[in-house]
């Protein structure tokens, strides 16, 4: 299980207010923070697990990624959505 100290060496340097980058420090991508049970978090609500324990030990934070294209990606905790860096994909199907 990762510890925080490697979800804030994925998440890059927290921001002047002490909490986990939204966007990544090369590109401005937005982040995604995802968890045990493969719930996505917004930053705000994985700095509050990661720094405060909030279902820390229940369903932790294990990975961060960059969230590419597709539909906005919502926070189980809050609900914010997070948008993707290029978009929304065309569907295939639609001409
Ligand atoms: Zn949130």
């Amino acid at each position: 299980m990762p510890t925080v100290a490697d979800i804030e060496r994925l998440a890059g340097e927290r921001t002047t207010d002490g909490k986990l980058p939204t966007f990544t420090s090369v590109g401005a991508y937005p982040l995604i923070y995802i968890t045990h049970c493969a719930e996505v978090l917004c930053a705000d609500c994985a700095t509050d697990q990661v720094d405060n324990g909030n279902d820390y030990n229940f369903d932790p934070v294990i990975a961060v990624d960059v969230h590419w294209e597709g539909e906005d990606e919502t926070c189980c905790d809050c609900g914010s959505a997070i948008p993707s860096a290029y978009g929304p994909v065309e569907s295939e199907a639609s001409e």
